[in-house]
């Protein structure tokens, strides 16, 4: 019997569980891609992010190709291809790895009621999901560091290699070029390489600093974190292949201090928290997860255009906030530090409303992922599970300079700042003319003034909140 493995995210031969599943218990498996072109067509995506997927994809089939099996590919709507190819196959089985987002969720429901045929989901995006780790009183948790203690001392999955199968010969569709599919590269953008084989050199690269992730990750110039957020969006590693070549490195040295492998762990324990936290509390795409913070009154960026344009391309007058919006405009990619910086900013100096970041992230993001995005966002905003409490705000003067000191990462994405002194690359506007005549930088011509006072805004958005809070 036949059985077809429907790959959306998880873009590997190697541990894709709804594949191994499938080879399993069949001998013919049609590893099964549909390219929704009309998705391509609405759905606003950046460039980084499209031209991932599209390595990925390539690659994939190459990859089984070269196994002498095949990636399949259509080009139409999921249920129809799928239905499609059921009948041509007369296959009696598809399988998927389940996704949690509620798009998601729908688009899967939508496909396993309607399908003439036996469906299976399988758990592959992460280690532990739905409410597989509960409180004692058996509800979801929506605090951390309770959540993570129980998914360290759970047993985890090791990764997996499918049994040997066959493809068998079936019509497949031309992957459609980046250009059909309306995508030319914007000027000045980095590209990052997707595929499987870019994600394993990347892992393989990364264990030899993981001890260092602890003492490094907050640097904002430097490669301290693993960059591996696009390949676990597309699936190009998987989380279990992660996890378990970060627990060989600490096996084969057993005297280190592996405090940076355990803070880098952490890390994928917050992936899958807020995987849990999406499926459990699904309303938190549109709404805050604290209710009480719904109707605070942020700003739309129709009502604050001005802001919003400033802080979208990187030129608010703040080094560190520009390079952060500047280097997600330029490689799809921004650090984790400058994430939460930047997200600060847009709420608490300048009141921008946080469903308008998610939505510039999601088009933007070569790792957009729901779950973190909107956890990211909420807890920047002080509106979501344990979130930044919202008195306590980032001071986007003080962040530059404890996180990227002598200012390399800022002159990396701010060329006007290039030749601005180290004393005042926190703080240009306080150059004296003739040093802003030496370095080429003329505040208010070249790189802009400030476009708010950070006390004041700090203060308006604490009063705020505690306006809303006694409501
Ligand atoms: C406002 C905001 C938005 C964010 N949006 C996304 C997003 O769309 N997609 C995304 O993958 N991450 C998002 N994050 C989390 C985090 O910034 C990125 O995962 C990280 O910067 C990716 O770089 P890395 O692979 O080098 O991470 P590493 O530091 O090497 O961490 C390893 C992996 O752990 C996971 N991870 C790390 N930090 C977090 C976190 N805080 N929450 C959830 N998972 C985490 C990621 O999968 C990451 O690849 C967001 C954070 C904030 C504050």
């Amino acid at each position: 019997m036949t059985a077809i493995v429907w790959i959306r995210r998880s873009m590997r031969k190697h541990d894709n569980t709804a594949l191994v599943q499938a080879a399993k218990e069949h001998d013919e498996v049609i590893p099964f891609y549909v390219v929704d072109e009309n998705y391509f067509e609405t759905a606003d995506l950046g460039y980084p992010r499209v031209s991932f997927w599209h390595d990925s994809l390539k690659e994939l089939k190459e990859i089984l190709q070269r196994d002498g099996q095949d990636l399949v590919v259509r080009k139409g709507k999921p249920l129809e291809q799928l239905q499609k190819v059921i009948e041509e196959t007369d296959a009696d089985k598809v399988y998927y790895n389940r996704d949690y987002s509620p798009y998601a969720r729908e688009r899967d429901q939508k496909v396993e009621n309607n399908l003439e045929c036996e469906v299976e989901s399988f758990k592959d995006l992460v280690m532990f999901e739905k409410r597989e780790i509960l409180t004692n009183s058996g509800d979801p948790y929506s605090v951390y560091s309770y959540y993570s203690k129980k998914w360290f001392k759970r047993d985890k999955r090791r990764p997996e290699k499918p049994e040997g199968f066959e493809t068998p010969e079936l019509e497949s569709d031309e992957i459609p070029s980046l250009k059909e599919l309306g995508f030319e590269k914007p000027e000045g953008t980095e590209v990052w390489e997707g595929g499987r084989e870019n994600g394993l050199k990347r892992l393989e690269n990364f264990k030899e600093r993981i001890w260092d992730y602890d003492d490094r990750r907050d640097l904002a110039s430097q490669d301290g974190t693993s960059k591996l957020s696009p390949h676990f969006k597309f699936g190009t590693v998987s989380i279990r292949e992660a996890f378990w070549a970060s627990e060989r490195v600490k096996a084969r040295n057993p005297n280190e201090d592996d405090s940076g492998i355990k803070t880098w762990q952490e890390e994928l324990a917050w992936r899958d928290f807020y995987f849990q936290m999406i499926w459990n509390f699904p309303y938190t795409v549109d709404e805050p997860y604290l209710e009480k913070y719904g109707s605070i009154g942020w700003k739309s960026k129709e009502e604050a255009p001005e802001r919003w344009e400033a802080w979208k391309e990187g030129k608010t007058g703040f080094p560190f906030v520009d390079a952060g919006m500047r280097q997600l405009k330029q490689t799809g990619w921004m650090h984790n530090r400058l994430r939460m910086v930047v997200t600060s900013f847009s709420s608490k100096d300048l009141w921008l409303d946080w469903r308008d970041v998610h939505e510039y992230f999601s088009k933007m993001f070569i790792d957009a992922e729901v779950s973190a995005m909107v956890g990211g966002i909420q807890w920047a905003y002080s509106i979501g599970t344990d979130a930044q409490p919202y008195f306590r705000v980032f001071n986007p003067i003080s962040q530059g300079q404890s996180h990227d000191s002598d200012g390399e990462y800022i002159r990396r994405h701010v060329e006007e700042l290039e030749n601005v002194p180290e004393e005042y690359i926190h703080e240009p506007w306080k150059m004296p003319e003739q040093v802003q005549e030496e370095a080429g930088c003329i505040i208010g011509e070249d790189y802009p003034e400030p476009i708010v006072d950070h006390s004041e805004q700090r203060e308006k958005a604490i009063k705020r909140f505690e306006e809303a809070k006694e409501d």
